[in-house]
């Protein structure tokens, strides 16, 4: 479990990783980097840092690293006007910037020795990617070609004996946008190389076999 003082400051930390899924995502990297001893993780989507902290948190106990990995300039659904936006992420330019606040939720949670920021497009850090990964934890845009090309850059990046996890994947529409789910998730089962291991809440963790 994650520690008090270390979940206290999650859960102040502003962002979309309710407590139970921090806790699942929690344990399933903390199954994946014993299983994989010295290989690092990897987030896409880190906004303020508040599921980093869960992850950070791991990667500090088994002597391995996060990188965390993210544009900081919000997705399409967190910019002006539309519905997941959050006036007080807005820099002196009129643009989303969450790095200031990921570095200070980093900081208060003395994390950012193990936790290695990656500041640009997810696609692109994904493409010249060159590790293999005990965990990959997707929870980045959800425009369909983001999602698409965020399972395209960094699914063949877990290694055999690891872990995908994917965050908002609603199988039904009603339950909210589908795109990690077609793009990423079914992709991922389709592909035969991943098992589904566990869900909570819309996260579903996924374990590579080959
Ligand atoms: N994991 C976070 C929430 C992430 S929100 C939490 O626990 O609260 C999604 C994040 O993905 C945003 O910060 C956004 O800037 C980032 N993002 C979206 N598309 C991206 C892309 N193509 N490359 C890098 N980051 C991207
Ligand atoms: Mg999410």
């Amino acid at each position: 479990m994650l520690e008090e003082a270390l979940r206290t400051i999650a859960l102040s930390t502003k962002g979309f990783m309710p407590e139970g899924e921090g806790d699942a995502l929690f344990v399933a990297a903390s199954q994946a980097c014993a299983a994989l001893p010295g290989l690092p993780i990897v987030e896409v989507g880190s906004y303020c840092g508040r599921s980093t902290v869960w992850l950070g948190a791991v990667a500090r106990n088994f002597n391995t690293v996060l990188y965390a990995v993210d544009h900081h300039g919000g997705s399409e659904e967190n910019q002006i006007g539309w519905e997941w936006h959050d006036p007080e992420v807005v820099n002196a330019e009129g643009r989303i910037d969450t790095l200031p606040l990921f570095r200070a939720t980093m900081q208060r949670a003395h994390l950012s020795e193990v936790v290695h920021e990656r500041v640009g497009d997810s696609h692109q850090i994904g493409a010249a990617w060159l590790q293999p990964l005990a965990l990959c934890f997707i929870d980045g845009g959800h425009a369909r070609d983001v999602a698409r090309g965020d399972y395209l850059a960094w699914a063949h990046h877990v290694a055999p004996g690891g872990t995908l996890a994917i965050h908002d994947v609603f199988e039904f529409a009603a339950d909210g946008g589908q795109a990690p789910y077609e793009e990423i998730y079914q992709p991922a089962i389709q592909s035969k190389r991943f098992v589904e291991t566990s869900r909570t809440g819309s996260l579903r963790v996924l374990l590579r076999i080959e």
